[in-house]
């Protein structure tokens, strides 16, 4: 497989993007993560990986979205966003994440790109607002790669996203990105009403056959405010999800990202581990995107390191989390973010202000957490990669005296395995 993906790469990305991903993402990303975990030895955390949510608002309204796209434009001022990747950059990050609500809605997102040559930036878009001019301008800055979210066919993409035509506007978006040689990629939140048509081969070969270079499934999060809790995925729908990437990674040349779990497929929280936080379109510092609580901002007068280095909030959401399950903390205890927020009195970030409220009618179920349904990864350049720079860093200490429950309580949910083979015949099953 990598042969071919390496060999399609080289022939259709512009030569300048190339560059910039090998050296600011490839190179620069990976001596982040080194000092990273040699913070970590020393007990301090500071994320080698941020997700800046730049503003709020967006031109698609889609299900299962948590952001306040309803809400008057809320964005972080550009003078506060260079301020914020110039003081992760002293500590050697170079790799960030832009999101909002529609990152090309931020009407100086190529001025942010273009005041840090030295940095590679991966944009959460719908792709509806990347015109030919724009995608020229990112070919020519060379430093971002736009993640392009498709969440259906034709009919599936307008109904999960709340506007007509979406399907067609997104794809001409991609379009203008494969066109002027910019790494391109396409994410997915893989849910009921998308898994047969997005979670097979052929739609893998349709989007090589587009010319994009990568892919990331997500499993949709039933949160926010209209949560559709109908489409979010079953434990053996979970555990297909997983043996679908493991082995289209071995089969077809296109690259597929997850950020859940380690090379021997046990699954992880980036939150737990510390390599990855967010930050809100108001400033605030949030464990991740769902979790809309904070009790910093970047604005602290203390500077970007010792906020997040001395944040008692994040830390303790860190070690209770990776007490408790391996998994994500607010699908399965939603109960246990509810108590820290709480203990200690920290924000709601949203405009809404309903996210206690929601925090409290959300009902636990499983997540990426599938005790004795691991799915280890079988082709060596995902094996070595997770290895080294994606491991879970020694977050989970003290999980398995749950992981026996976690078992028992997953085995219950999972259709029994046709009579001749027995569950997941390579792991013992955990039965006791
Ligand atoms: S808490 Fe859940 S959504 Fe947040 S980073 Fe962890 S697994 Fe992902």
């Amino acid at each position: 497989m990598f042969p071919a993906l390496a060999y399609r790469t080289l022939r259709s990305a512009h030569p300048r993007c190339l560059w910039k991903f090998a050296w600011n993402f490839g190179l620069k990303g990976l001596l982040s993560v080194e000092r990273f975990k040699r913070r970590v030895k020393r007990g301090e955390y500071f994320p080698p990986f941020l997700y800046l949510s730049i503003l709020n608002s967006c031109n698609l309204r889609c299900q299962g979205c948590w952001v306040d796209v309803e809400a008057p434009r809320t964005a972080i001022d550009l003078p506060t966003l260079n301020r914020t990747i110039a003081d992760a950059k002293a500590h050697g990050n170079s790799f960030f994440g832009i999101l909002g609500g529609e990152p090309f809605m931020y009407p100086e997102i190529l001025d942010l790109l273009a005041a840090h040559p030295d940095c590679y930036f991966q944009i959460f878009t719908n792709g509806q607002l990347i015109t030919e001019k724009t995608a020229r301008r990112l070919r020519a800055l060379g430093n971002a790669t736009p993640l392009i979210s498709i969440e259906g066919t034709e009919t599936v993409s307008d109904e999960r996203r709340g506007k007509p035509e979406v399907f067609q506007r997104t794809l001409r978006g991609l379009e203008h990105c494969v066109k002027q040689g910019l790494l391109t990629g396409v994410a997915t939140s893989v849910c009921q009403s998308n898994i047969d048509d997005l979670l097979t081969e052929s739609w893998l070969r349709d989007l090589i056959a587009r010319g994009v270079h990568y892919v990331w499934y997500h499993t949709y999060r039933p949160v926010g405010p209209v949560m559709n809790p109908q489409l979010a995925l079953r434990p053996d729908q979970l555990v297909r999800v997983r043996k679908f990437v493991v082995e289209m990674r071995a089969k077809v040349p296109i690259a597929i990202i997850d950020a859940y779990y380690d090379h021997q497929g046990q699954a992880l929280c980036p939150m737990v581990t510390g390599i990855s936080h967010h930050v809100s379109p108001r400033g605030d510092i949030e464990p991740c995107p769902i979790i809309q609580f904070a009790t910093e901002s970047i604005r602290d007068p203390r500077g970007l390191y010792a906020t997040f280095r001395d944040s008692k909030f994040l830390s303790d959401f860190r070690t209770l989390s990776g007490r408790h399950t391996r998994g994500c903390v607010v699908l399965e205890r939603p109960d246990l973010v509810l108590d820290l927020v709480r203990q200690h009195g920290a924000r709601d970030t949203t405009l809404r202000g309903t996210a206690v409220a929601e925090l409290q009618a959300m009902k636990p179920r499983f997540s990426q957490w599938l005790p004795g349904e691991e799915v280890p990864e079988t082709h060596w350049m995902y094996s070595l990669s997770k290895r080294f720079w994606f491991s879970d860093f020694g977050a989970y200490r003290n999980v398995e005296h749950q992981a026996e429950a976690h078992a028992r309580d997953l085995q219950r949910q999972l259709p029994p395995p046709p009579a001749s083979t027995p569950r997941n015949a390579s792991q013992p099953t955990v039965v006791t």
